[in-house]
């Protein structure tokens, strides 16, 4: 199917381009000034101007570029995420936002880019802001080095500011040596593949597949894995459930570590 083939690679292609755009329009909203937030369905469920701008960013270069996407798309299927951690971006904690454009093939993640706008925002007025990583299942991932947490250690990362009694219950069973509560999935699987967490732990509905798609192409690219919190593998047919009802687990190693440790109490009050 070299045809499919040449398809996807001119979709990561363009993917990793429309998400540094995106990444850009991100930046620009927080140095105009104007936030625009808008509350969807509750305080901490939050979009701005820079989730507007950046999403019709994004799909209006994939129409440009991809006008048959649509017709394809019962195959290939696109998850945007124009901005992940938007409750962290409107509270100024910019660099665990990040774009997330994933690509699944009949209902299986198998490309993701994930730009992050403000990695580096912190290395003083001269650095160059944002990064694109990028990765396509079999080939691997690129635009980071990859790490581990030092043997042994398990070090969990979990919600910021969408945490409930499940979510610190499931964290407390995995007997963590650290817990850390950052914004963004996308930001929690870059802290997985660059050795600051072991475990990305969200026992709660309230994650979306495109919150997942891209990220999960990334761990599984090299080596890791994320699936919900029974253990089952997220699908993305076009006509799949948004919502990740039974939450996320994901590790670049030890899988089994964490899933052995969630509570059936905790299983049992996540339906998938
Ligand atoms: P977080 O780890 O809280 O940053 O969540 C990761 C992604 O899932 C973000 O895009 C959040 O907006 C989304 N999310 C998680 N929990 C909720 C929730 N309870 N309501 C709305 N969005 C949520
Ligand atoms: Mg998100
Ligand atoms: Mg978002």
């Amino acid at each position: 199917m070299a045809s499919s083939n040449t398809v996807l690679m001119r979709l990561v292609a363009s993917a990793y381009s429309i998400a540094q755009k995106a990444g850009m329009i991100v930046r620009r909203v927080i140095a105009e000034g104007d936030l625009g937030i808008v509350e969807k369905t509750c305080a901490t469920d939050l979009q701005t101007k820079a989730d507007r701008l950046a999403q019709m960013s994004i799909c209006s270069s994939l129409a440009r570029k991809f006008p048959k996407l649509t017709i394809i798309g019962e195959e290939l299927v696109v998850w945007v995420d124009p901005l992940d951690g938007t409750k962290e971006y409107t509270e100024g904690l910019l660099d665990n936002v990040t774009v997330l454009i994933g690509i699944a093939y009949e209902g299986k993640a198998i490309a993701g880019v994930i730009n992050q706008p403000y990695y580096n925002y912190e290395a003083g007025p001269d650095a160059v802001l944002g990064r694109t990583i990028w990765g396509v299942l079999g080939l691997g991932a690129f635009g980071f080095q990859l790490k581990e947490v030092p043997a042994g250690k398990h070090i969990i990362t979990t919600t910021r500011s969408h945490s409930n009694k499940l979510v610190t219950d499931c964290v407390a069973a995995m007997n963590p040596d650290a817990v850390l509560r950052v914004g963004g999935a996308g930001n929690k699987i870059i802290q997985l593949i660059e050795g600051k967490a072991s475990a990305y732990v969200f026992a709660s509905p309230g994650c979306k597949k495109w919150d997942t798609c891209a990220p999960e192409v990334i761990l599984h690219a090299v080596g890791g894995k994320l699936t919900d919190i029974h253990g089952n593998v997220l699908q993305y047919h076009k006509d799949v459930k948004h919502m990740n009802s039974a939450g996320v687990l994901a590790t670049l190693r030890n899988y089994d570590y964490y899933a052995s440790r969630v509570p059936e109490s905790i299983k049992n009050a996540l339906v998938p």
